[in-house]
């Protein structure tokens, strides 16, 4: 039994709750979806919709990759689950590997064997990546001769991620404010992302590193683009500066690459673009092709060690689907297609066109402020409400009229499409956002 638009609508209004939605809020209701494939999907009644930020940035292989699905359909038909305690299997072996190889500093000789990033946690999404992360850290410090370093130093502007501890190193007061009792003390560093620029920025944060030695656990920092806060992008000369900085104080470097990793920004990992290896590096979303929740930390060999030599000392976490062989083998199958489909040069040929259209609307509507692009991200400003202001969302609306889904970041309208988006479907896309910001913005 299929339901109709409507009943399905009763039901989603009497039942479910949206993520960053307003309750009762029937001004908007959603659009009802009914299936998806590359860079489109379509709803209940046939109406076809560019799916203009990936789903949360989750589809940069597209909807429904054929490759994906037949990985999934293959593990499926062998094993779904195993627990990881003391078990293990060919799907997380694999990948593991696999996903070390990709790792930044993998191939460089002159890295010292304690740098390389060798040890994956497996956990379910973005946030728990950031939460081993975090606890990773924290835990190597305790157990080592340099037990004061317990805080974490973290960017304005930052989104890691929804649990307590994600949203603790996060710097969105929108996010986090109501929730303040419950996160634990970080220390703040400017974004920088902000107009006050990476220089500026670098300076305050080598001064906190520097008035707060030895308290420090770690950094934690989205390489390059700050993307919830409103694809803030920053001189990849500020991460190279920051590892310096990090050496100097012997604390450690998370690089979030939750979203920036796996081609978005044009490089495999956005790291590669500053040269910098971090400590541990954090990758979900992508990874698992949109088909299922999944995700990695990746550590080095020297976080590694301080675990060895005995129960006292493990790593007690561990999530129930932690490496979970579905989502291994799928994330095996997106590391092949990147490999086999030359899905980096695909972006290198989406930026410039990317970055022309954001240009060619700053030009046009000089009511917008601070077009920006990086690989596969586009970007600009209607106004600075911030995260609450409507005209975003009003362009949102314009949008879908146009069958574009291109859901803003408060005032911030940007594009983060499917890497594997045809010329066509990409056009059709850069054209219907300058004509939703048309309809909204006058000249
Ligand atoms: C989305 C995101 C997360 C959280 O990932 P979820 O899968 O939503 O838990 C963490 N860090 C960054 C940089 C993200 O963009």
């Amino acid at each position: 039994m299929k339901l109709d638009r409507a009943s399905l609508l009763e039901l989603d209004r009497a039942h479910v709750w949206h993520p960053y939605t307003p309750a009762h809020d029937d001004s908007r209701p959603p659009l009802v979806v009914a299936r998806a494939e590359g860079a489109r999907f379509w709803d209940v009644d046939g109406r076809s919709f560019i799916d203009a930020n990936s789903s949360w940035w989750v589809a940069s292989l597209g909807h429904r990759h054929p490759r994906l699905v037949a990985a999934l359909a293959r593990q499926a038909s062998e094993l779904t689950h195993i627990a990881l305690g003391g078990l293990t299997h060919e799907p997380a072996t694999l990948l593991a590997r696999e996903l070390v190889e990709t790792m930044p500093g993998h191939d460089d000789q002159a890295l010292s064997s304690d740098r390389k990033l060798s040890r994956v946690f497996y956990s379910d999404d973005g946030s728990t990546s950031v939460e081993v992360a975090i606890k990773l850290c924290a835990q190597y410090w305790a157990q080592s001769t340099r037990a004061s370093r317990t805080r974490f130093v973290a960017l304005s502007g930052a989104f890691h991620g929804e649990t307590v501890g994600a949203t603790s190193v996060g710097g969105i007061e929108a996010f986090r404010s109501v929730y303040g009792p419950l996160l634990f003390d970080v220390v703040r560093a400017p974004s920088p992302g902000d107009d006050l620029g990476w220089r500026r920025a670098i300076d305050a944060i080598v001064d906190e590193l520097d008035r707060h030695r030895d308290t420090i656990a770690a950094v934690v920092v989205e390489p390059l683009v700050q993307g919830a806060a409103g694809m803030r992008i920053y001189d990849p000369a500020y991460l190279r500066a920051l590892r310096e900085a990090c050496d100097r104080a012997d604390t450690f470097l998370v690089a979030d690459e939750v979203f920036t990793g796996l081609g978005r920004t044009g490089t495999f990992w956005a790291c590669e673009q500053a040269d910098v290896v971090p400590d541990v590096l954090c990758t979900a979303k992508a990874l698992s092709g949109a088909l299922f929740p999944f995700a990695a930390t990746v550590a080095n060999e020297r976080i590694y060690d301080g675990f060895r030599g005995g129960r006292d000392r493990a790593f007690l976490y561990g999530h129930s689907y932690c490496g979970n062989p579905l989502g291994c083998a799928i994330a095996r199958e997106v590391l092949a297609i990147y490999r086999e489909e030359s899905v980096l040069d695909r972006v290198a040929r989406i930026a410039p066109r990317v970055r022309a259209t954001f240009e060619s609307l700053a030009e046009e509507l000089p009511a917008l402020s601070r077009p920006r692009s990086l690989g596969a991200i586009g970007a600009i400003d209607l106004g600075d409400q911030g995260y609450l202001d409507d005209k975003g969302w009003r362009v949102y609306e314009a949008a879908l009229e146009r069958g574009l889904y291109l859901r803003p970041l408060g005032d911030t309208v940007y594009v983060a499409p499917p890497l594997v988006i045809d010329d066509p479907t990409l056009d059709a896309l850069l054209d219907g956002l300058t004509q939703s910001i048309r309809a909204v913005i006058a000249r």
